[in-house]
């Protein structure tokens, strides 16, 4: 700076600082939960050493002590190198509503496309991150929806009519959901794109607590799965409603009741497509969970770090 005059060098201050606020400004309009995250590990390697590493696009970036590589929150992530982050807020809130995409891309002022990449990403991780440890009583039911190429160039059937005959159960034009529900509203659930029973034995092994009592109605595919849990761990109940030792009730209404939510919830969606449709399923859970309290900032932590919003979660 030496060879310039007074008025160059404090024009070229006045440069940096502007510079210097518009980056902090920048830096502000990233969501807290992306902007504040402190990474435990390295996602290139899991090693715990890390250094900050400068920034880049207004995100932190730390360096592994040991494999050297750098990166940042997002890294590795399905939010991993989504861009206008600054808009991200008003998505979650608009997710939170469970708005269509068009009234999404309109809230967020970005173009439909944007808006339909960013809620698939934003659900990837979420679909995933489903309740642990189901405890008292769990009801266990499966549910169907119309398998749909929704959106695909290459139509592998002939297009169903509207309003066209009946499909029965175990038809492969419908696609089973499993559905996994307790008594104090926390759930899992699979869809079951290729067979019922390999789902059915993760569901019940990885949410049940070993001594919660599972419910099912008499379909065979759930009482096998349940048999395997071992005795005294599973009621069948094939009328409306059966007592308990000490009265307590037994039927599969909590879980029914949940699916004609879900069906009622998805209506405004009108069809969605076989491929997306887990993740459907899981936005919808973690509404009616409430993980997210509301708050559009947690919903995106939701979406790339659920075990920071809440440890009885799993990412399945
Ligand atoms: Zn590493």
């Amino acid at each position: 700076m030496v060879s310039l005059t007074a008025l160059q060098r404090k024009k070229l201050t006045q440069q940096l600082e502007e510079t210097q606020t518009e980056q902090e400004a920048a830096n502000k309009e990233i969501p807290p939960a992306v902007a504040e995250a402190d990474p435990e590990q390295c996602p290139h390697c899991g090693h715990d050493e890390l250094g900050k590493w400068g920034n880049a696009s207004g995100l932190q970036r730390w360096r592994c002590k040991d494999c050297k590589k750098t990166f940042n929150a997002l890294t590795g992530t399905p939010l991993a190198r989504l861009r206008k982050k600054e808009k991200w807020l008003d998505n979650a809130d608009a997710m939170i509503a469970g708005e269509t995409i068009e009234r999404t891309a309109e809230l967020c002022g970005v173009h439909p496309n944007t808006a339909f990449r960013w809620r698939h990403r934003f659900l990837d991780c979420q679909k995933r991150a489903q309740s642990q440890d189901l405890a008292g009583i769990a009801e266990c039911d499966e549910t169907y929806f119309y398998r749909s190429e929704k959106g695909s160039k290459n139509l592998q059937r002939r297009p169903r009519k509207r309003g066209g005959d009946k499909i029965k159960r175990g038809s492969k034009e419908l696609v089973p959901v499993i559905t996994l529900r307790d008594r104090s509203g926390h759930g899992a659930d699979r869809v079951a794109l290729d067979g019922v029973p390999p789902y059915i034995k993760d569901l019940f092994n990885q949410h049940l607590l070993e001594d919660t009592l599972l419910i099912t109605d008499g379909k065979r595919s759930l009482c096998a799965g349940a048999k395997k849990r071992g005795k005294g761990s599973h009621v069948r109940v094939l009328g409306k409603e059966a007592r308990g030792k000490k009265g307590e009730p037994y039927h599969t209404q909590t879980v029914n009741a949940f699916h004609s939510m879900l069906k009622g919830w998805m209506t405004r969606f009108r069809g969605v497509a076989t491929k997306y449709l887990a993740n459907y399923v899981g936005w919808h859970r973690h509404l009616t969970e409430g993980h997210h309290r509301n708050d559009p900032n947690l919903f995106i932590q939701l979406a790339f770090n659920p075990l920071a919003v809440n440890q009885q979660l799993k990412v399945i």
